[in-house]
């Protein structure tokens, strides 16, 4: 999950499904009070736009404070790092403005206003979907359809159109969250190059360079990892807003790119490597072709949700739901055939539906992220239970291994995993020792401090240790944390390394594999 992502996670935590529910609840309400009386219909409608209204604010009480505080974290730690760089390179400067806090402060201002347009925009959406699909299921049991199913199959609409807001511009319908996630992320976006380009006219820095990725969209790939010039009067390098279509929706940090800046200095900043013929060995896809079989694999991933969606509305007031289940089977298996096909992993927080867990039996409620380096776990306490989100058991055999001779603890993991004692030391600190930026359990911004305890990962080191009974994944999160570090050295944020880790060495899928295949 990339850091992004995890903002609007905390922004639309369980938010959907709870409305989808609720309104859905509220409309069968509607309908049954309409068929009794159906010339009361017009009044009960009005209603409608007044529920929505309420319970859209209701979800979105504490938004302004765990923006500011996500942004501002997120901008200090920036701050931080460029001005590492800048003194790393330029020398140590006195008086630097303190700048980072105001620009988090706008951009979380900025934020609460989308949020509120957007909150309006819902009702109203909402609203009309609720009078169409209600009128329609009058209409329907007047016409002496069988009840039962008039209900279903307005659920169904319900669920499928319900908190989408529509684009007035190019009038096309998005998903609420992935809404919330652009807004989140080109406003997070802008808050980074306005205090990067502050940053950069306190210190008389022109340059800046691209990152680059493997599996880049083909006309970002063109430009990424490269320097350019913001001003356009350097000799040497292109201009940045010719080049990149920086400032514009389609170019650079426009919308949906991932791609950053970075000032450069010349004979000290040392540029991406774009050289990836090992990805493309790996995968047998070029970087274009990876970038269309990823771009079907999220088309499929939003296919799966949409039918979990459904099913969990037409669950959830009691119906039928075994078309909707079939469908996801079959979509289920698109996915595994797609991704077999092009040596893809599959990603199942993608398909998971927020605020849903089924296997387990959590019903909808705050979603919770617990960080443990090589995993991430998305967990849904019905009662917001933050305490029963820290495996305590887990949290003890962490503390032992903190304990033990760390000499002796490092030379035997290293013996038994072929790796160097230098690389298991690393891993060792990362995984046990070192405080990282991770997300406060309840949701409310992150803090600073070790990762929790993972069961998996303590019982993976104690085999790695003893030397008992190892396993092939056990080896794999150690690459995993090792890989890890080196992208957060880079200055990735604890989730955006880790999600790019993943990508080689996915330890918490093969950790699922394990445990299906009837182990422990
Ligand atoms: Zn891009």
């Amino acid at each position: 999950m990339d850091y992004f992502d995890f903002l609007a996670y905390l922004i639309m935590s369980g938010v959907q499904e709870k409305l989808v529910a609720e309104l859905g609840q509220k409309m069968i309400e509607l309908f049954e009070r309409g068929i009794e009386n159906p010339d009361r219909f017009a009044s009960l409608t009005k209603l409608s736009k007044v529920e929505a209204m309420r319970i859209v604010a209701n979800y979105n009480k504490d938004l302004p404070t765990a923006t500011l505080r996500a942004f501002t974290q997120a901008l200090e730690r920036e701050d931080e790092q460029l001005n590492k760089l800048f003194e790393n390179a330029f020398g140590k400067r006195e008086g630097l403005s303190n700048i980072a806090n105001n620009i988090a402060n706008n951009a979380a201002i900025g934020m609460s206003e989308i949020m509120r347009r957007q909150n309006i925009a819902l009702a109203d959406t909402q609203a009309d979907i609720w009078y169409r699909v209600t009128a329609e299921a009058i209409l329907r049991d007047q016409s002496g359809e069988a009840r039962k199913d008039v209900i279903e199959r307005a659920v169904r609409q319900l669920a499928r159109n319900s908190l989408t807001t529509i684009d007035y511009k190019s009038g096309r319908q998005t998903q609420i969250d992935s809404a919330i996630k652009r807004h989140v992320f080109t406003q997070a976006n802008q808050a980074r190059n306005r205090l990067l380009f502050y940053r950069m006219d306190e210190w008389e820095c022109d340059l800046v360079f691209t990152s680059a990725h493997y599996g880049a969209r083909p006309d970002h790939a063109e430009w990424q990892g490269k320097v350019y010039s913001r001003s356009g009067k350097s000799k040497k390098y292109p201009s940045l807003v010719e080049a990149t279509g920086y400032g514009t929706v389609t170019g650079l940090c426009g919308a949906n790119c991932r791609h950053t800046m970075t000032p450069y200095v010349e004979g000290y900043s040392k540029l991406p490597n774009t050289d990836y013929s090992s990805q493309e060995r790996l995968t047998g896809l070029s970087s274009d072709e990876y970038y269309k079989a990823t771009q079907k694999q999220r088309r499929l991933e939003r296919d799966i949700r949409q039918t979990k969606r459904e099913i969990k509305a037409l669950e959830d007031m009691g119906l039928d739901a075994t078309k909707e289940k079939r469908n996801l089977r079959k979509q289920q298996a698109k996915v595994r055939r797609h991704v077999k096909q092009n040596k893809l992993v599959r990603d199942y927080d993608r398909e998971r539906l927020w605020g849903v867990r089924s296997s387990r039996g959590y019903k909808s409620g705050k979603l919770i992220v617990r960080q443990s380096g090589a995993t991430l776990e998305t967990i849904i306490s019905e009662y917001g239970n933050i305490e029963g989100m820290i495996d305590l058991e887990a949290e003890e055999i962490y503390e032992k291994i903190r304990n033990r001779n760390r000499v002796k603890e490092i030379k035997a993991v290293a013996k038994h995993s072929k790796l160097t004692e230098e690389e298991v030391g690393k891993i060792f600190n990362h995984v046990f020792i070192t405080e990282h930026w991770i997300s406060e359990l309840d949701g409310s911004g992150l803090e600073l401090r070790p990762f929790y305890a993972d069961m998996p990962m303590a019982e993976s080191w104690e085999r790695l240790r003893t030397g008992i009974n190892i396993q092939e994944h056990d080896i794999l999160m150690l690459k995993h944390e090792l890989l890890e570090l080196e992208y957060m050295k880079k200055g990735m944020s604890t989730n955006a390394a880790h999600e790019l880790a993943n990508e080689k060495y996915n330890y918490q899928l093969a950790v699922k594999e394990w445990e299906n295949n009837g182990n422990r």
